[in-house]
């Protein structure tokens, strides 16, 4: 028995044969002389034409099967085609080099500049790159790189580049496991989407893999929840991982079966439960599970694994695919949030010293409204035919910011009036995820008709500590009286006004945490599919009288620890 530990990437426990999956057999570049280079040059621009189209074809199959991925090779494509990368590899060619080696040559040079910009994604994009030109290689070298598994199989392998992943047959794949990686790269998004359990950067796995003993059974187990991957486990711990794939099947089960109720206290307090989503593809889960509509759709996914800015067409694509999946139920449309914390590659934004306190979300609208016009136009669009569709601002500061929403609106509505297209009424909000908003939420809401408390970003600007810093994990609770504080004052301020107050913070889907919004009266909460199930449980498990009780206590408390406690002691027990 060998046992690895890597990062938790995608939830579930996977028990079957594994299957190595090596490197890529691809000659190396060689040298050509002066004489041989136009036509180097020649083989080069035709195997770049047919890998764009390879992988535009690809894009387009996984899309109209409602794939996410289909993303990922758009964007591929995109750089298959990028000028830049045939020059820089021109350049190598007239140096010297053969195509093969070129076009490696001229991706590990756009690949550095990207890596040199210290960002996760825009590594994340390197790879892509460099993916790209081993797919242009192949085609080069005339090797085929589709992977076949013979059976239900768990796939190890250093990485899996997306046009590798691509090519992995769905129906056979159980598991993922990868020596590399994190829990943000393409591998691990697309196992979250493949639905399959998949541990990645675990050190050491590859030596496991390939060293069999033979002491155990001839199998492997990812578990996805924990991080650990074992080869040839033996009876005892063949025990365990059995008993932790039977527990995470029951609860899913449970969870799918109890998604009907309603999420009621038994004093008769409903509560509504909508879904956190950030692509399309999640909603079908996050509906089975219960959600009532959706809260919170973050749009990022439509721009930052990209080349260039998604077109509004897209964009009303993916938001009537939304809408549709929950109708009757809202659709809430976020914003793009992105800044310098979130940089998208084809949008210039200077670094900044402070990129939380900096030109972030709505605040770029000063700087390129049209990409949040067109985010706009493209959700009026997707209301048409009585789709409910609402649209909310992040990072909205005060009064003036809600003047720049509704500017932003009106002219995404005259634009659409000019060009004749078919549009819906949408309703406007925004999140209250900066405290100055919620101390002056009454000078405008009058303008909007709902508000979002996003408490991840509330929590760190209201008590200064960076949401990802691991040092000030002790700051991290929600349950502190501050911001239950600012929380009690929105509710307030909302009700007097009668605008609609939910919750998309992470907050929501944290079931003690839900107790207390639901004591301190917001009853629209917003969360993570994996999290209706134990909300649910808890608020039907609860008595709405006890829980204002508590919740009027909670805000004159002195620390989040025993809010946590008295709201804790309120859960049913697992
Ligand atoms: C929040 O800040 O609470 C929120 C929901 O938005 P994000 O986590 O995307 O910043
Ligand atoms: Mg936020």
């Amino acid at each position: 028995m060998r046992t690895v530990h890597g990062i938790p990437a995608s939830t579930g426990v996977a028990r079957g044969p594994w299957v190595v999956i090596g490197a890529d057999e691809l000659p190396a570049g060689g040298r050509i002389t002066a004489g041989q280079a136009d036509a180097e040059l020649e083989r080069l621009r035709v195997a770049q034409d047919a890998a764009a189209a390879e992988l535009e074809a690809l894009a387009a199959e996984l899309t109209s099967a409602g794939r996410d991925e289909g993303e990922i090779f758009d964007a591929q494509a995109m750089m298959a085609r990028d000028p830049s990368l045939l020059d820089a590899a021109t350049t190598a060619i007239g140096q010297g080099h053969d195509a093969i080696g070129a076009i490696r040559i001229a991706a590990e040079d756009v690949a550095a500049q990207l890596r040199a910009l210290g960002d996760e994604l825009l590594a994340a994009r390197a790879a892509d790159v460099l993916d790209v030109a081993e797919r242009i290689a192949a085609r080069l070298a005339g090797v085929d790189r589709t992977v076949a598994l013979d059976g239900p199989s768990i796939v190890v392998a250093e990485d899996i580049p997306p046009s590798i992943a691509a090519s992995l047959p769905r129906d056979r794949l159980l598991g993922m496991a990868l020596q590399s990686g994190s829990a943000t790269s393409h591998a691990a998004i697309l196992a979250r989407a493949f639905g399959i359990p998949a541990v990645v950067g675990a050190a050491g796995l590859l030596d496991a893999a390939r060293s069999p003993d033979g002491a155990g059974h001839a199998v492997a187990v990812v578990d996805g929840d924990s991080g650990e991957v074992v080869f040839e486990p033996d009876a005892a711990a063949a025990t365990r991982l059995e008993g932790r794939r039977a527990a995470a099947d029951e609860a899913d089960r449970r969870a799918l079966e109890e998604a009907s109720l309603p999420a009621v206290t038994r004093d008769g307090v409903g509560v509504t439960l909508l879904a956190n989503i950030g692509t399309p593809a999640e909603a079908e889960r996050a509906v089975a599970l219960g959600a009532r509509g959706v809260g919170l759709f973050r749009t990022e996914f439509l721009f930052v694994e990209r080349a260039a800015a998604p077109s509004e067409d897209e964009q009303v694509a993916a938001n009537r695919a939304v809408a549709d999946a929950f109708a009757p139920g809202p659709v809430t449309i976020r914003l793009l949030d992105v800044g310098g914390d979130k940089p998208i590659p084809w949008l210039p934004i200077p670094a900044e010293a402070n990129p939380f306190l900096g030109v972030r979300a709505l605040r770029l609208a000063s700087q390129q409204p049209e990409i949040f016009v067109t985010q706009l136009r493209a959700a009026m669009r997707a209301a048409a035919g009585g789709r409910r569709v609402k649209v909310m601002a992040p990072m909205v500061a005060d009064a003036v910011d809600v003047g720049v929403l509704l500017d932003l609106a009106e002219r995404a509505r005259a634009g659409l009036v000019a060009d004749g297209l078919p549009h819906g009424d949408v309703d406007l909000g925004v999140m209250l995820e900066i405290p100055s908003a919620v101390l002056v939420a009454p000078t405008f809401f009058d303008r909007i008709r709902f508000a979002s408390l996003g408490t991840n970003d509330l929590l760190q600007y209201t008590l200064a500590a960076d949401r990802g810093n691991p040092a000030l994990e002790r700051y991290r609770d929600p349950l502190h009286p501050a911001l239950l504080r600012l929380i009690a004052s929105a509710r307030k301020d909302a009700e007097a006004a009668g605008v609609e107050l939910s919750v998309c913070g992470e907050m929501g889907g944290d079931a003690a945490a839900a107790l207390a919004l639901v004591g301190l009266g917001v009853t629209t909460l917003s969360m993570a599919a994996s999290s209706l199930a134990p909300v649910r449980r808890a608020i039907r498990a609860a008595d709405a009288g006890e829980l204002r009780d508590a919740a009027r206590q909670a805000v004159d408390a002195s620390t989040a620890a025993e809010v946590r406690a008295r709201f804790g002691a309120l859960l049913p027990r697992a």
